[in-house]
């Protein structure tokens, strides 16, 4: 169709079309400077006044290599964070206002393929293209982080992570969507019966995901040091939790980060350390840091997080699916968009639910901020290790490279406090509940244990 002489029977105002693409190509740019701006202004390693010279001060435990490593890898990887999405979007959003949503649902239809067949390649279509468009921003920000150290994975290793994700994602994406639009084509309370439906996925993804789609990408084994995975059991039983094995998951082949565990309910349910954890933490900053995931599992973080969830998708459902009704109602046949069911709205569901699920991200981190916080209490109280808990942060600060106190930006977006203020948390249970001064100058790993 020449887009310079629309067919108005067609219902496709080209008009609304050549204007919508530019608009959108000129707003995506306009953002990413503004975020590279942002992000480049922001890039030295800051520390309020209050904490300079302290233990949680970053020039104590950190050399000056890895704050300007932390300073030239840092503000890329924000960079990437913000702009990889509303690429998405950008390219999503040009799918439909550019025409291609519609040509091949209608190249589809010519075909004469069931629609049982068409809709699963249709969302194949558009999640490949919008996959594929944003893979090399996604590669560029793996080779920042893998030319400073923090990713370990090699190419093709982190190519195949990718490659299973986007098929997994897919499955999803077509269940969800096929599911909204199925319902909705079958009219009545739709959105009321797909959130009905996503409750026992949710609850599924939580049981299911450790133990059947984690071990997709790590191995996992029980763990080789007995005498270290006594200690660990013996921490655990003192938090009433039973379990009688540890397994230890190899990531030292894809990052430096240190992590643990504990996943699942009942019989799934399984401590899991990780190798990279076990190379460079000393035993007292190990089970602090399993002390930390009791935390989380006693208080039943998990569960809440899962409720959490719940009630978000029915959010998310009722005021996604209904912009998205007034949307297709108003301006579909712009788009070509018959009626809400039709799959030629796939890409504006998924560029819909993809922004909402960003713009409200901030709310569900700052959740998750207060109970990491939590769980970092709960562990001081277990163990009243503040110094093991101090020099667990310093480490895994230093060997991620992450920096101490980022911008409020990436604050908002972190899923866990800052390492300066979970420090300053640190020293102020030492001070406070140990009646304990500890001094910045010190090295308090490294020192301890030297002991
Ligand atoms: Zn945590």
């Amino acid at each position: 169709m020449n887009p310079v002489h629309p067919a108005p029977a067609q219902g496709m105002a080209a008009g609304g079309r050549t204007r919508s693409v530019p608009a959108a190509l000129l707003m995506f740019a306009v953002y990413a400077a503004v975020m590279a701006a942002y992000f480049g202004y922001t890039a030295p390693v800051r520390v309020p006044a209050e904490y300079a010279g302290t233990a949680a001060d970053p020039a104590v435990y950190m050399t000056p290599g890895q704050l300007e490593s932390i300073e030239s890898m840092r503000p890329w990887l924000r960079w990437f964070y913000f702009v990889i999405p509303a690429f998405q979007w950008l390219v999503l959003w040009l799918l439909l206002a550019g025409g291609a949503a519609v040509r091949w649902r209608k190249a589809l239809e010519r075909a004469r393929l069931p629609l049982a067949v068409r809709y699963p390649v249709f969302v194949f279509f558009v999640w490949s293209v919008s996959s594929l468009a944003v893979l090399p921003l996604r590669f560029a920000s793996y080779r920042v982080s893998y030319a400073h150290g923090v990713a370990t994975q090699s190419a093709p290793g982190w190519l195949r992570d990718w490659a299973v994700s986007f098929l997994l994602d897919y499955v999803t994406v077509l269940a969800a969507v096929g599911a909204a639009q199925w319902l909705m084509s079958r009219g009545g309370k739709w959105k009321l019966k797909l959130w009905l439906l996503s409750v026992p996925f949710i609850a599924f993804y939580m049981y299911i995901q450790p133990v059947f789609i984690s071990p997709l990408f790590t191995d996992i084994r029980p763990m080789s040091d007995e005498r270290l995975e006594r200690s660990i059991l013996e921490l655990a039983r003192r938090a009433d939790i039973r379990a009688d094995r540890v397994f230890e998951a190899e990531m030292s082949s894809k990052t430096n980060a240190v992590n643990a565990e504990i996943r699942g309910l009942g019989s799934t349910l399984r401590i899991v350390v990780w190798d990279t954890a076990l190379e460079s933490l000393g035993e007292e900053e190990l089970l602090q840091v399993l002390a930390h995931e009791i935390g989380h599992y006693v208080k039943r973080h998990l569960e809440w997080a899962a409720a959490g969830y719940m009630l978000w998708s029915l959010v998310l459902i009722a005021a996604v699916g209904g912009l998205y009704e007034r949307l297709a109602a108003r301006r579909g046949t712009r788009w070509g968009i018959r009626r809400a069911s039709d799959m030629t709205g796939v890409p504006l569901i998924m560029l819909l639910v993809s922004l909402a699920l960003f713009i409200c991200q901030p709310v569900a981190n700052a959740i998750s901020r207060e109970s990491e916080k939590a769980a970092d209490l709960y562990a001081l109280e277990l163990t009243g290790n503040a110094e093991a808990e101090i020099a667990f942060i310093r480490k895994s600060a230093a060997s991620a490279l992450s920096d101490p106190y980022p911008p409020l930006l990436s604050r908002l977006y972190n899923t866990h406090p800052s390492d300066l203020e979970r420090i300053a948390m640190a020293l102020r249970f030492a001070e406070e509940r140990l009646g304990k001064d500890l001094p910045g100058e010190e090295r308090i790993g490294e020192e301890r244990r030297g002991e």
